[in-house]
């Protein structure tokens, strides 16, 4: 029986072989394998691709959420607002800055974070917003910077799933004060290990979070603040930067099977799908199905050779982590519904179109 996966790269490896090798020869060659030219010119290219006028790259996704927190200096007990329908990483990025994350369900159409939510969940003590544009969808921007500014809150984006995203003609990571990315392997643009990114065009923000990152220091033994070490390694900054040219390729490709699932799963009874935010572009890092019966239907599958995932099982509110904050089932409806009705399709740029029509046609003759 054929299988197909989720997710795989053997492939997209496989035809970058030749020039993955010459980066890592060039690497070994130069032995910069901490900060260094190859990382400030993949900055560059990064901070052009996301329309920001600067990028540094960190350790993790996590990391650079961290970081963005960290270099906005909130006074203690500040609160942070994060949709409870993301991966946790978004909320535990508050706690590990010394903050209290805040969360707020999501929209019941777009699953993201919205105007309307975020503005019942705003008290005298928020102090920045994290809206993340899950999945590989841009959230309402317009609406959520609108009342952050009325109420003087940063906005830092969650931009970790939506790489060459784009709304109302900005890109993901371009909105918020500042963008972060994970390049977490399979992600849209994925390294060799972990990796993030952090989009900004403020100078002044800019410059701290390179010293941040660096254990506080700009010059070498000079130590102005409590830094970390969080730098994004130079030899995969190296492989982004090969990787970068092909992502608006690998988007297209994203985007052409998302259209065959679309076209397969339109008004068809017992199942919905996401729609696509008018002006916007979805980047498809997961393409999502809701459905009632989703355990059996994806044990179905699995017997079928397709394998898919569950994003997320467990919504952050009711994880043990954060038992300590006592949200309950039913604090937040929308998103506990989702965490028991969604279901990922195999989707990467190199899957056949083939594949993709066996996938849904395989899921409408199981419903
Ligand atoms: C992957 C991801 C992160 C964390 O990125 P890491 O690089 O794994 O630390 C954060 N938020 C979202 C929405 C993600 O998908």
């Amino acid at each position: 029986m054929k299988t197909i996966p989720f997710f795989d790269l053997k492939q997209q490896n496989q035809s970058l072989k030749p020039e993955l090798d010459a980066v890592w020869a060039r690497i070994v060659d130069s032995r910069e394998f901490i900060l260094g030219k190859e990382l400030d010119l993949f900055e560059k290219e990064f901070a052009k691709f996301s329309g920001t006028s600067f990028a540094v790259g960190v350790s993790s996704g996590l990391d650079a959420l961290v970081l963005s927190l960290r270099a906005l200096d909130l006074e203690k007990g500040s609160q942070v607002i994060v949709p409870a329908n993301s991966f946790i990483a978004t909320a535990l990025a508050v706690s590990m800055a010394g903050l209290e994350p805040v969360f707020c369900d999501v929209d019941p159409k777009t699953l993201l974070m919205n105007a309307e939510n975020l503005k019942k969940t705003i008290t005298a003590r928020t102090r920045a917003v994290i809206p993340v544009h899950l999945y590989g969808q841009v959230a309402e921007m317009g609406p959520i910077s609108d009342l952050a500014k009325v109420h003087k809150i940063q906005i830092i984006e969650d931009a970790c799933q939506a790489h060459g995203a784009h709304a109302e003609g900005r890109r993901a990571g371009s909105f918020g004060v500042m963008g972060c990315f994970s390049f977490y392997p399979s992600k849209n643009l994925g390294a060799f290990g972990d990796g993030g990114m952090i989009t900004l065009s403020d100078e002044a923000l800019y410059q701290k979070l390179r010293i941040l990152r660096n254990y506080g220091s700009a010059v070498k033994y000079q130590h102005e603040v409590i830094g970390a070490n969080m730098r994004l390694d130079t030899l995969q900054a190296a492989v982004l930067n090969v990787k970068l040219r092909y992502l608006t390729d690998w988007n297209g490709k994203r985007n052409k099977l998302a259209a065959i699932y679309d076209q397969n799963f339109l008004n068809k009874p017992g199942l919905s799908i996401l729609p696509q935010r008018a002006g916007s572009y979805n980047v498809y890092h997961l393409y999502i199905l809701q459905v009632q019966n989703r355990d059996l239907l994806k044990t179905r599958l699995e017997e079928r050779g397709i394998q898919t995932g569950i994003h997320y099982p467990v919504p952050i509110h009711l994880q043990k982590a954060y038992s300590f904050m006592g949200y309950k089932e039913g604090s937040f409806p929308v998103t506990e519904k989702a965490s028991k009705e969604l279901l990922s399709l195999p989707m990467y740029p190199e899957m056949s179109a083939e594949d993709a029509v066996f996938v849904a046609q395989t899921v409408l003759d199981l419903l």
